[in-house]
């Protein structure tokens, strides 16, 4: 059922509840994927590499950016505030959509995203990112 198809993980809650072994079975016969957490600090350095490997960790504060780049993770960061570095999402910057880019992939090979969130994120992305 996922075979040569993009895969969106997580559209309906956090993609680390799925046993990391389905995960990379679907990756690996997936056409692409995309996926975000948000429990990296939960899980723990070690286990949150694992999980990067295939997800973005999601950031929304200097601090939070700041503490995933010293664990080495790949990074989602939802900000009104854009980090040097970062890569501005495309969906944002191109009108790409994420189908026809998938950069949300995790892996570490890639530049870290960042999106200023609108619509009803907007007031707690501003609140997160004073704190
Ligand atoms: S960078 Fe933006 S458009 Fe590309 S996969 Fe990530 S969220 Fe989607």
């Amino acid at each position: 059922m996922f075979a040569g198809r993009k895969v969106r993980f997580g559209s309906y809650g956090n993609p680390t509840l799925i046993p990391l072994r389905i995960v990379q079975r679907i990756a690996g016969i997936a056409d692409g994927w995309t996926g975000y957490f948000h429990n990296w600090r939960e899980l723990g350095k070690a286990k949150a590499r694992k999980w990067n490997r295939f997800f973005m960790a999601s950031t929304e504060t200097v601090e939070s950016l700041q503490t995933a780049k010293k664990w080495g993770l790949r990074v989602f960061h939802a900000s009104p505030v854009k980090p040097d570095g970062l890569l501005e999402c495309v969906a944002d910057s191109h009108g790409i959509e994420c189908i026809d880019c998938m950069l949300c992939a995790g892996g570490k090979n890639a530049k870290d995203i960042w999106i200023d969130p609108h619509g009803s994120k907007k007031k707690k992305a501003v609140l997160a990112a004073t704190k």
